[in-house]
């Protein structure tokens, strides 16, 4: 497969992007957090801002048992995630489905955002941080109504359940834990079922979430990459858009539009 760009994107680009998603059988869209950071949730691997420089994939396996490191974290990104509001690259996606152009849509995200951009269903690979669950009862309560009653003094110990008093986890799956089976299965059959596939904001290095695209390719399908950086399937791809999301989704989408009108 060609490659035809990966510096910056074209209005050609956007044309073709437009034109295969509006012909396309079954498009699939993979996302991952770079489609948040302009709603102000820091991603992983952007250079300075993203959460690797305050916390480390060790840090993150021992977050269930390290109380200390558990609200570390979620004081760090819990209320970037409630403050945050789905985008217009966010809105658009769940636009394009109720479109029917897009038939499935993959998230490794965790801020829900999709859901409140209006996405019915999506494939949430890596959990969703907007809840807590209890390890004994398994009730499920709003992450918010726990952060805002936690006290800084109080960092060593677990979040307990209201219910049962029972430890409270965040609804996320962590480095070196299993994805949840049937998201995944799903997000397999989809992949292999696709004609187009779209990563958006993902730097395509967790696994197994970064094999999607490779599934989509083996049975036939075009890749498409927006993204401001590069990544390892950039070579694989037939497009590769580099450019800020909102600004590239809004150029998509007003030529989605017109092909329509
Ligand atoms: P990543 O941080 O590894 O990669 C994000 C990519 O998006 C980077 O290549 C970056 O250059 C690009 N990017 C960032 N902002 C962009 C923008 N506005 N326009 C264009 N490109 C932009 O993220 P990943 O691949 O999703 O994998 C990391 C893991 O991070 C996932 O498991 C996910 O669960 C977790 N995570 C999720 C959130 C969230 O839910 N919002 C936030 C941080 C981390």
């Amino acid at each position: 497969m060609n490659r035809e760009s990966i510096g910056e994107f074209t209005e050609e680009m956007i044309k073709k992007t437009a034109d295969l998603l509006v012909n396309s059988k079954h498009a699939v869209i993979l996302t991952g957090a770079g489609i948040s950071t302009e709603s102000g949730i820091p991603d992983f691997r952007s250079p300075k801002t993203g959460l690797w420089s305050m916390m480390t994939p060790s840090e993150s396996m021992k977050m269930f048992t390290d109380h200390k490191i558990f609200w570390k974290i979620v004081r760090e990104i819990g209320p970037k995630i409630i403050k945050a509001k789905p985008n217009k690259a966010h809105k658009i996606i769940a636009q394009l489905e109720e479109m029917k152009i897009v038939k499935a849509l993959i998230t490794q995200n965790i801020d829900g955002l999709h859901k409140r951009a209006g996405s019915p269903l999506p494939m949430r690979l890596h959990g969703d941080a907007t809840e807590f669950m209890c390890v004994v009862c398994h009730g499920r309560f709003d992450a918010k109504e726990i952060i805002q009653k936690h006290k800084p003094e109080d960092d060593n110990l677990p979040p307990t359940c209201p219910q049962c008093g029972g430890q409270l986890i965040l609804d996320v799956v962590l480095f070196g834990e299993n994805l949840p089976r049937g998201a995944w299965i799903e997000s397999v059959a989809q992949s292999e079922k696709s004609d187009l596939f779209i990563v958006i904001g993902s730097s395509l290095m967790v696994s197994p979430a970064n094999q999607l695209p490779l599934y989509a390719l083996k049975y036939g399908a075009k890749l498409i990459i927006i993204n401001n950086s590069p990544t390892d399937l950039d070579d694989k791809a037939q497009m590769v858009l580099r450019g800020q999301i909102v600004e590239v989704m809004k150029k998509v989408y007003k030529q989605i539009k017109k092909i329509k009108n």
